[in-house]
């Protein structure tokens, strides 16, 4: 399987996971135009995706929905809490799946889990080939159970390192920001990020990258040496998903 960002943060997410004549973009948070320009940039001509994912519906997820699932007639995969906030406009792409339940969408597999997060019915994924598995977590306020189970043994893990703690509270962010961003109900804190990788099984991973990194309140130089240290692994090898180019393709292999 085949991954890559094209832009994490605040500002717009969105990620493309491939396999076979599969591909998938989760999340559209750019504009259509930018989004084509970055799809571009990875490869990737927008005739050749097969659905857009939607995790939830802040607009950082799906700025660019609109525009392009009309564009190219690409399904919309939604919870029906999501699948509410969006367009009417999108209505008739909308395919609705429950958080519950693993569904295929062609050559991939998608395992939805809910998380909390201040949202209708946000949901992250963790995506198989049928023989290796990328996990995405991203906006959440707080790890739980399922979570952890679903994470756990992923070949690739793209999670969220959104602030650090003492950055956010010293930041000129009004209070009722920083209380969104830090509730049980807002995002990860670079700790909390570092104790999920510290419970979970990790045998598996190839990959690991920090995503949705608020530009403010957050800096790689603390992520790294964190995710390094929970890992028991050389900085070098922990990737970070940046807002203007996310990252390049990434792969999982047989070992
Ligand atoms: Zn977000
Ligand atoms: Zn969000």
């Amino acid at each position: 399987m085949r991954f890559a960002s094209l832009g994490s943060g605040s500002r717009g997410n969105a990620t493309l996971i491939s396999h076979g004549k599969t591909t998938l973009l989760v999340d559209c948070g750019f504009s259509a135009r930018e989004t084509e320009k970055r799809l571009q940039r990875l490869g990737v001509d927008s005739q050749q995706l097969t659905a857009i994912v939607v995790t939830h519906e802040h607009g950082d997820h799906i700025n660019g929905i609109r525009v392009l699932a009309r564009k190219y007639k690409l399904p919309v995969y939604a919870t029906a809490g999501t699948a509410a906030c969006l367009s009417a406009d999108v209505a008739h792409l909308i395919a609705e799946f429950s958080s519950h339940e693993v569904f295929n969408i062609d050559d991939i597999e998608i395992q939805p889990f809910p998380v909390p997060h201040d949202a209708r019915e946000p949901t992250q994924f963790v995506f198989s080939d049928g023989q290796h598995k990328v996990g995405l977590l991203t906006d959440t306020g707080m790890s739980t159970p399922v979570i952890e189970q679903a994470l756990s043994g992923c070949d690739a893990l793209l999670l969220e390192a959104n602030h650090d703690i003492d950055m956010l509270d010293n930041s000129e962010y009004p209070d009722h920001l920083k209380y969104r961003v830090s509730s049980r109900l807002g995002h990860l804190n670079n700790v909390q990020s570092a104790k999920i990788l510290e419970k979970i099984d990790t045998s598996q991973l190839q990959h690991i990258v920090a995503m949705h990194l608020s530009e403010r309140n957050n800096s790689p130089n603390i992520v790294l040496p964190l995710f390094a240290q929970s890992l028991d692994c050389d900085q070098s090898w922990v990737g970070i998903a940046t807002q203007e180019t996310g990252f390049s393709w990434r792969e999982t292999i047989n070992s």
